[in-house]
């Protein structure tokens, strides 16, 4: 598909046709096809799933139960694995507070890392307070990566859990997440991986990664906000406890007992996120439609340009000039993050400063913080040079003082 055509899909391009938009890892512009879709769930249906007995209820059900259909077709797994939920950071605590805090005890150990966001990191890190088991991190290599090296350094047979960022939200590098289920696999631990920046990003197939679980958010993929997944092989969450209880999820209740549904509604109580599954299925095939891989490798291009450009420019360090996907993670000299990210907006430009909710990282990293641009199948090369140029103009203005 063409740039033009694409851009032409997105409603807020059309309304701002210079924006440059940087900011995808933060959330995912949204696609005229996306709106329509909720738009006419509101517009056509509106009511509630699952228990009316009427003809719009049973419309609205199908819906959204082929919504999961579309999902379990994009990870290639079954309908009953995929579970919604409200996002990436409800389903990375789903699995921390029903596996972690039922299975995990005293001696047995979690094994995550400092590239860490803080919803796949810290579940776990409450998970060992409340239950005594340890924490462990996989040691970052000399490009703050994670190794299977230094993966294999910290593993035991005492490792029961291992959670891990797919792809890191500040330094945009892929994570070896193949290799390291397999060795976890082969001393018994499950593998939780936090998808959230990988699978708007590139093709992700959990049958072929083998993954126990894996978590996302639709507003990172095009779809609609309050909507995420939670993937998780059935076996698993056939015998994880519920960790919310009440309507829909329930089966049979009485005094002094009660069963649940099976999965996956067991984990889904009260009235779904109707709109913002169906939403989500059609950003799904909207991003199939554009392809999995063209994506990848052109937000790759986008990417090494920005950092040839910006490698030009004295004072100004790039963290991860390396990264495989479309995140660049820099600071101008000196300058607070915060106050260059200022510059950007009178361009038009839209990035974000700060910790992106991964402490862990920039303390790693030494610094309070970074700017980040974040490249999408949407952008253009227009909107690297005018990254680029907003960094000159935040370094000349700031050296000005
Ligand atoms: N993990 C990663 C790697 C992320 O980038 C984000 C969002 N910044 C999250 C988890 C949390 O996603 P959400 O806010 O949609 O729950």
């Amino acid at each position: 598909m063409d740039i033009n055509e694409i851009r032409n899909n997105f409603p807020v391009f059309r309304e701002n046709p210079n924006l440059a938009y940087l900011d995808s890892a933060a959330m995912a512009l949204k696609p005229d096809a996306v709106i329509e879709a909720v738009d006419d769930y509101y517009n056509k249906l509106g009511v509630n799933v699952h228990r009316g007995v009427y003809r719009l209820s049973y419309e609205a059900t199908d819906k959204y139960e082929e919504a999961r259909n579309v999902i379990a077709k994009f990870l290639n797994c079954a309908f009953e694995e995929v579970v919604f939920t409200r996002g990436s950071s409800a389903s990375l605590n789903l699995v921390a507070s029903s596996y972690g805090l039922n299975f995990l005890k005293p001696g047995d150990e979690v094994i995550t890392s400092e590239l860490e966001h803080h919803s796949s990191h810290m579940p776990w890190f409450n998970v060992c307070e409340r239950t005594g088991a340890k924490l462990k991190y996989v040691e970052l290599d000399k490009d703050n990566r994670i190794t299977v090296e230094n993966f294999k350094k910290v593993l035991t047979k005492n490792t029961k859990v291992v959670a891990l960022t797919y792809v890191s939200n500040v330094m945009g590098y892929i994570t070896p997440i193949k290799e390291i289920i397999k060795l976890a696999h082969e001393v018994g631990a499950i593998v939780t991986v936090d998808g959230a920046q990988a699978v708007p990003h590139m093709k992700v197939d959990v049958k072929n990664l083998d993954c126990d679980f894996l978590s996302f958010s639709g507003h990172k993929l095009c779809g609609p906000t309050g909507i995420g997944v939670l993937y998780g092989k059935k076996d698993l969450l056939d015998k994880m406890p519920p960790i919310e209880f009440g309507g829909d999820m329930a089966d049979d209740v009485n005094k002094f007992d009660m069963t649940f549904k099976a999965v996956p509604y067991k984990f889904e109580t009260g009235t779904p996120i109707i709109a913002g599954a169906i939403g989500l299925a059609e950003a799904c095939k909207y991003l199939d439609s554009i392809g999995l891989d063209n994506i990848a490798k052109y937000e790759y291009e986008l990417k090494t340009l920005a950092v040839t450009e910006l490698q030009k420019i004295d004072g100004v360090k790039i963290y991860n000039p390396t990264a495989e996907t479309g995140i660049i993670s820099l600071n101008i000299g000196e300058v607070h993050p915060h106050d260059a990210a200022s510059v950007f907006d009178d361009l038009g430009v839209c990035i974000r400063a700060g910790h992106h909710c991964a402490q862990l990282i920039t303390k790693w990293l030494g610094t309070i913080g970074t700017v980040r641009a974040s490249f999408y199948f949407y952008n253009t090369k227009e909107d690297v040079y005018k990254l680029v140029e907003g960094v000159k103009r935040a370094k000349e203005f700031f050296e000005s003082f």
